[in-house]
């Protein structure tokens, strides 16, 4: 029970990585706040599931796309709560095509989701974490944001612009031992690669020196132990949690 006491708010979390992220926090003792967009029932059901196990979450509705709906949810938790201690940024989307194909609504709406939405959470939670002087962030990047990605132009620089948000926002913070950090995922069985054609998914374990794609659950225990007192001296670094493809 690593993080007894701790309020965590986990964007993203009604389905795939944001789930077990929610589910792993939870079981280590943290009250979570389980932000959904779309998905009420399963968020619902992520809710039920840390409750019948002992732990206690609610589920809040909003995009994190859209700026006014982030500080009212924010502060919802904020004034529920008291506090935050662990902002874990997962919200995200994916809407793939070749650059000459690439229509700008798809650009910008993977930039407005998965880059402005850690934004905007993020400078509503640093302002708390500045008043409690502690907090952790940890925000899910991705391979592609290192390596680029063929048919990923905007997927890519959302997760590159991440962890350039993540490393500039740890030294901002870095004097009151606020920590931020990010999580950049391989490939990992959710439904972000469900819907991957067989031939893609093939070519992709080919570049996984494990050979096999990774499950949430194996992305949630890294941003655990980040978010966690086990990371006291960690910051603005991007722990890879991808089977070896990027080394
Ligand atoms: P997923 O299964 O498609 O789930 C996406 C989650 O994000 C859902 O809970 C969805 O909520 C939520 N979401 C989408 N748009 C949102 C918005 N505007 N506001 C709030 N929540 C929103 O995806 P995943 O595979 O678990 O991916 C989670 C994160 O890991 C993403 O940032 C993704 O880029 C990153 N990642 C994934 C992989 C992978 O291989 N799966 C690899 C690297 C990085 P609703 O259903 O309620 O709309």
């Amino acid at each position: 029970m690593r993080l007894e006491g701790k309020t965590a708010l986990v964007t993203g979390a009604s389905r795939g990585i944001g789930r077990a992220i929610a589910l792993a926090l939870a079981k280590e003792g943290a009250f979570v706040a389980v932000n959904y967009n779309g998905s009420e029932e399963a968020a619902r059901q992520v809710t039920e599931e840390i409750r019948s196990a002992g732990g206690s979450a609610l589920a809040y509705q909003c995009s994190v796309a859209d700026a006014a709906a982030v500080k009212d949810m924010m502060e919802q938790v904020i004034q529920e709560r008291k506090r935050l201690d662990i902002l874990v940024n997962n919200a995200g989307i994916t809407r793939d095509n070749l650059i000459l194909k690439m229509k700008e609504e798809e650009f910008d709406a993977v930039l407005d989701t998965n880059l402005k939405g850690v934004f905007h959470t993020s400078k509503i939670a640093a302002k708390q974490m500045l008043k409690q002087k502690s907090g952790s962030i940890v925000n899910i990047s991705s391979i592609s944001g290192i390596l680029g990605n063929a048919g990923q132009a905007n997927y890519a620089a959302s997760k590159a612009g991440v962890i350039g948000l993540t490393k500039s926002l740890a030294r901002e913070l870095a004097s009151r031992e606020i920590r931020v950090n990010a999580v950049a995922p391989g490939f990992i069985e959710t439904d972000m690669t469900g819907k991957l054609p067989e031939s893609a998914a093939e070519a992709g374990k080919g570049q996984i020196p494990f050979g096999r794609f990774g499950k949430a659950q194996e992305v949630a225990k890294a941003v655990c132990f980040l978010a966690s007192d086990d990371a006291s001296y960690i910051t603005g670094q991007v722990l890879c949690v991808d089977g070896g493809m990027g080394m």
